[in-house]
């Protein structure tokens, strides 16, 4: 049997439940499949959101757990930046993805769990996905006039798909991460602050820590680019957690979760829409390089996603250009940007410690940094190239 829709969308991340709520908002007809039982639960993430993320997508201010004007950059000696912005906030991927599937849910999205994307195949102008139902061992297809493909960074889109990127697999990175419970609350600062840790592995690597808080506990964790075998990486995350014990709650009992996933730290993905399929989020490698951010990037491109849905009258290969071009004009050049700002760096890694001297020094150079390009005043691009051109020329010469 073959079940139609408007837009199905796979995967209910944030870039999967913005589309399915924003869509089925605007009266497109929508499928969600997303393969968990349960939403958000098995999501490895910090979970940390840039400031005004609730109110941008319009989403209850219940689900933040911690407000954090402090952003904390250690360098690699260890020595602490610090920097003002915002609010960033904090939450827990069960309550963001969970808020948001039920808001899809609400505006009249169908999301069906326990269902598994197998594959996808064009079919004169509309695409037919099959996936395996998972409580029932069935394989089912649906018919759709237009296929969101959200499914982060585990999507398997290389093997013969239009969208496959020969430097995808180059850009995943490997994560581990503890939540650490304590019996009492940690020091005051830790629930102001996003900690961000760059500094060598012992195999010389460069890895990103992070500590980022929250009501009941804090999420501790470590990224590398490539793989590291499950223990080295335990070693590097026990002594990198030791560290911010230390700091943090000291002499405080603690018991702890561990949690890890892939990450995607690569350049966005160069084909991201083809008439009827579009990619978004992680699946399009729309994260940034330098500090792992890719929760707002996903929920916009479902926000774009939804719209192009909601185009009707336009042809689906026009309405798939314009998505590829809105979503290329808005994070391309600033994520393909990030990416080689981590290369230099990582290149002579003391250029960390430099970079977060200016950032602290000069709060408009961070403020301006942390904006999207349509967002910066001329103020904010002076403040911006003349820092970074001052950065630069120390950074080269150092
Ligand atoms: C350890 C870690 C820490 C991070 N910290 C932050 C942070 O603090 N702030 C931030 O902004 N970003 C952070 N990120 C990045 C962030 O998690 C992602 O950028 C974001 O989740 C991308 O959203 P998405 O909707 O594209 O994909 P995801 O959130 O990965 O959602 C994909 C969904 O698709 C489902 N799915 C996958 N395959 C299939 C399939 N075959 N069939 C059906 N469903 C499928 C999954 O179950 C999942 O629900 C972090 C990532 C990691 C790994």
């Amino acid at each position: 049997m073959l079940e139609e829709t408007e837009l199905l969308v796979v995967g209910c991340g944030p870039a999967g439940g913005v589309a399915a709520r924003e869509a089925a908002r605007a009266g497109v007809e929508t499928l969600v499949l997303e393969k968990d039982a349960q939403i958000g639960v098995k999501r490895v993430c910090a979970a940390g959101l840039r400031p005004g993320f609730c109110t941008t997508f319009d989403l209850p201010k219940t689900i933040v757990h911690c407000d954090t004007p402090r952003l904390a950059l250690f360098d690699i000696h260890g020595r602490e930046h610090e920097v003002f912005f915002g609010p960033g906030h904090t939450t827990t991927r069960e309550e963001l993805d969970g808020t948001i599937a039920q808001l899809a849910r609400a505006e009249g999205a169908q999301i069906r769990t326990g269902a598994l994307l197998r594959s996808f195949a064009r079919d004169g102008d509309r695409v037919v996905v099959e996936y395996a139902d998972l409580a029932a061992g069935l394989r089912r297809r649906v018919s759709a006039r237009t296929v969101f493909f959200a499914q982060g960074a585990t999507a398997r889109l290389e093997d013969g798909s239009p969208f496959a990127y020969e430097g995808w697999r180059d850009g995943l990175m490997a994560t581990l991460q503890y939540r650490v419970y304590p019996e009492r609350p940690a020091a005051a600062i830790a629930y102001q602050t996003l900690e961000l840790h760059y500094y060598r592995a012992r195999d010389g690597r460069m890895l990103i820590g992070w500590m980022f808080p929250k009501r009941d506990h804090l999420a501790v964790g470590l990224g590398v680019m490539g793989k590291m075998p499950g223990a080295q990486l335990r070693t590097e995350l026990d002594a990198f957690e030791a560290r911010v014990r230390a700091r943090l709650y000291p002499q405080i009992p603690t018991r702890r979760k561990e949690e890890g996933h892939l990450l995607y730290g690569g350049m966005p993905r160069p084909a991201v829409a083809q008439a009827g399929a579009l990619v978004g989020g992680t699946a399009a490698g729309l994260v940034d390089a330098t500090n792992g951010e890719g929760i707002f990037e996903a929920a916009a491109s479902g926000r774009l996603a939804a719209q192009t849905a909601a185009s009707a009258g336009l042809r689906s290969g026009e309405a798939a250009g314009r998505y590829a071009s809105a979503l290329q004009a808005r994070f391309s050049t600033r994520l393909r940007r990030r990416v080689r700002i981590m290369e230099f760096l990582c290149a002579r890694p003391e250029r960390f410690g430099m970079l977060f001297e200016s950032l602290a020094a000069s709060p408009p150079f961070a403020q301006a940094l942390y904006r999207e390009d349509r967002e910066r005043t001329p103020a904010d691009r002076l403040a911006l190239y003349a820092a970074a051109a001052r950065f630069a020329l120390r950074a080269l010469y150092a």
